[in-house]
C-alpha cells in the first residue's frame, strides 16, 4: 500500500468505488469518468506503479489482471461484440494515476489509431 496512491486507497476501501470484480489479487471498479458505456479499471491489489516498473516477478499478476478483464467482459455481456483493453504507461502513454490499471472499454465502436 502506497500512502498517497488513490487506487491503493480504493483497494483498502478507504475511498469508495463501484466494485465490479474482486479476488485475492485483483480488484476491478467502474471508472469515475467513463469514456465508453462500459469503462472498468482492473488493477492489481499490490501497488505497481506502471507496466514500466514491472519485473518478471509480476508475470502472474499481470496475467491475472488480463484474465479478470476477459472474465468481466463476458460477465458484462460485451465479449461477443468486443471491447478495448488499454494500459497507459508514463507521460507519453497518458498515464494519470500511477498504479497500474487495465482499462476495459466497451459498448461502442473504438477507433484506431487511438488518440
Ligand atoms: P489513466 O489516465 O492513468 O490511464 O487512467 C486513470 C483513470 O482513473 C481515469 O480514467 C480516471 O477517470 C480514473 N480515476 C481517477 N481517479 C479515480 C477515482 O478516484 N475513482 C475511480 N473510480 N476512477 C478514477
Ligand atoms: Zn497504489
Amino acid at each position: 500500500m502506497e500512502e498517497h496512491c488513490i487506487f491503493c486507497k480504493i483497494v483498502a476501501k478507504k475511498i469508495p468505488a463501484k466494485i465490479a470484480y474482486e479476488d485475492e489479487h485483483v480488484l476491478a471498479f467502474h471508472d469515475l469518468h467513463p469514456q465508453s458505456p462500459v469503462h472498468v479499471l482492473v488493477i492489481p491489489k499490490e501497488h505497481l506503479t506502471s507496466l514500466a516498473h514491472s519485473t518478471d516477478a509480476h508475470i502472474e499478476l499481470l496475467g491475472r489482471c488480463l484474465r479478470a478483464a476477459a472474465k468481466l467482459a463476458a460477465e458484462l455481456g460485451v465479449a461477443e461484440k468486443g471491447y478495448r483493453t488499454v494500459i497507459n504507461t508514463g507521460n507519453d502513454g497518458g498515464q494519470s494515476v500511477h498504479h497500474l490499471h487495465v482499462h476495459l472499454l466497451a459498448g461502442r465502436q473504438h477507433g484506431w489509431p487511438p488518440g
